[in-house]
């Protein structure tokens, strides 16, 4: 069992996550079995009770645990399936370590960070890599080397290496070398000194990842490696690249799969990166492009959204166009009247309405499916942009002017959308939504069946709310259908509006499931649908 170990340095948002999936890419193309774990150093026991605009998206595995962004990285890169053993947080640890000394399982020893909370994370790492099968366990250390809260994480990691061995485990660190003034020098100060943090936690880094906006030039490398105690061929330069999926390539480019082979003893030849490439070049040769208007609450960070951004994108390189996304803040559109709402609008090929929580700007993502509905534009809503379209397909064709969701309007009169009936006592908010993956029964004679081309698919959720059966066949009778059900016939899952080029909401996340070479099927055939949009738009003009 070996073990790579993936610190940061200097800064955070360095991209150690891509750096992790991109290692696991070229030796999984090596024919190495491989996993990965993502650290975080945060009390949270998970992420699913984190505001996006504090760490990004919450992503969802299919054992239902929430969990931080880069599991959806690792996920996509290495098309693997992970679980909430694959994120391990400061809580998590705490909690067990805190639960069996109340059970007396310390035997009377005082309860220390070293050795208790580090045994803990350091068997935690490797009953995973254990249950995984894997050859090589990759483990991504959240945050920068120095800050107090990943220190016993490194030290657990420090111990690692000593107990196993230094051929098992290999250390990469990555850092920034930024470009000072008009000379334009690339800088290696700040990556010694974060070598040197490292080293003073008893850790000696083998493979320095250096990220900059060019190439690294050679007087630098040397710099680092005489500063740094390391070989020149152990520096990567992990410059700026048009695209993420080009990483591989860039550090495969560089030695660095042969390095980590040699170093690791793995006994395997080059990686087979032939799919890989043919992908990268596809990506980097789209032709077209499509406009799609996506409408959150939380649109000022971008990582909120990263799973739909990449879903968007997988489908977008698979049919040959790039999706542009034009970023509208629900908030913003709900203060505006319609009409201002839809001459926002009038340009793009499709609406797309993520999921959400609260109040706040609802009614503006409520505005876009009205002009999305009217103007036959193409639409997909997720979970909460499920649920908000079938509000506004009751408010405003079926006349109910007070439907809407008692997640929203808790007193309302017409409570279309309503909480889960096992969801009806449950007050702790952590990890107590209908989570995870689900069976959905499809129709085998609705379009949706065309899509996904199965009677039963898979998928994942998060929701504590769903549409309420009182009012379902009355839905129906107006022209909204419900092609996709839980197996039981009880819970909707899919919408789908008939006379319409492209009206469908699930409420379930299928952007979780979206991967490079297999896009998600109704991200895919919303793509389709806005690429048809602007075709007749174009012979509209
Ligand atoms: N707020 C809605 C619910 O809890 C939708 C959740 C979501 O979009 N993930 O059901």
């Amino acid at each position: 069992m070996k073990y790579i170990i993936v610190t940061g340095g200097v800064l955070s948002g360095l991209g150690k996550g891509i750096t992790t999936s991109s290692i696991g890419l070229l030796l999984k193309n090596c024919g190495v079995k491989v996993t990965a774990i993502k650290i975080d150093p945060y009390l949270n026991c998970d992420a699913g009770t984190m505001n996006p605009y504090q760490h990004g998206e919450v992503f969802v595995l299919d054992d239902g645990s929430e969990v931080d962004l880069d599991l959806g990285n690792y996920e996509r890169f290495l098309d693997i399936s992970l679980t909430c053993e694959h994120n391990i947080t400061t809580g998590k640890v705490y909690k067990v370590v805190i639960e069996k000394e109340r059970r007396g399982d310390y035997l009377g020893n005082t309860v220390q960070i070293i050795p208790h909370i580090t045994n803990e994370i350091r068997e935690r790492i490797q009953t995973v890599a254990k249950d995984s099968g894997a050859q090589v366990t990759l483990v991504e250390m959240g945050g920068t080397v120095g800050d107090i809260e990943s220190m016993p994480f490194l030290e657990a990691v420090r111990q690692l290496h000593a107990l196993i061995g230094h051929k098992n485990v290999i250390f990469v660190h990555t850092t920034l070398v930024p470009v000072m003034g008009v000379v334009g020098e690339q800088k290696t100060k700040p990556t010694q000194h974060s070598v040197k943090v490292l080293m003073g936690l008893g850790i000696h880094p083998d493979i320095i990842v250096c990220r900059s906006d060019e190439p690294l030039v050679k007087s630098t490398k040397d710099k680092i490696s005489l500063f740094c105690d390391i070989p020149t061929e152990a520096i990567i330069s992990a410059y700026d690249v048009r695209n993420v999926y080009q990483v591989p390539l860039l550090l495969d480019s560089q030695g660095l799969t042969t390095y980590l082979i040699k170093r690791l003893g793995l006994h395997r030849s080059k990686p087979d990166l032939t799919k890989w490439r043919r992908f990268v070049n596809r990506a980097n040769n789209r032709k077209k492009h499509i406009k799609i208007a996506l409408i959150g609450k939380y649109t000022g960070l971008k990582d909120s959204y990263i799973s739909h951004i990449k879903a968007l994108d997988h489908s977008g390189t698979e049919l040959g166009t790039f999706v542009d996304i034009e970023w509208l803040e629900s908030e913003d559109l709900e203060k505006l009247p319609y009409r201002s709402v839809s001459n926002k609008l009038k340009d793009v090929n499709g609406v797309l309405i993520p999921g959400g929580f609260g109040k706040r700007g609802s009614k503006g993502k409520m505005q876009a499916i009205r002009f999305a509905r009217e103007n036959k534009v193409p639409f997909l809503g997720v979970c909460f942009g499920f649920q908000l379209a079938v509000i506004e397909f009751c408010q405003k064709v079926m006349n109910i002017s007070d439907a809407h969701s008692s997640e929203l309007f808790p007193k309302t009169k017409h409570p279309v959308v309503t909480l889960l009936p096992e969801q009806n006592e449950i007050t702790d908010m952590g990890g107590t939504m209908r989570l995870g993956i689900y069976p959905v029964n499809i129709d085998k004679n609705s379009p949706i069946f065309k899509i996904y081309k199965q009677q039963r698919i898979y998928e994942r959720h998060r929701h504590r709310y769903e549409v309420n059966p009182e009012y379902i066949e009355k839905i129906k009778k107006y022209g909204l259908l419900f092609p996709g059900r839980s197996p039981d016939d009880r819970r909707m899952e899919i919408a789908y509006l008939k006379s319409h080029p492209f009206f469908i909401a699930s409420q379930f996340h299928p952007e979780f499931k979206s991967h490079p070479m297999a896009p998600a099927p109704l991200y895919c055939h919303f793509v389709k649908a806005a690429i048809e949009n602007k075709k007749n738009a174009s012979q509209k003009e």
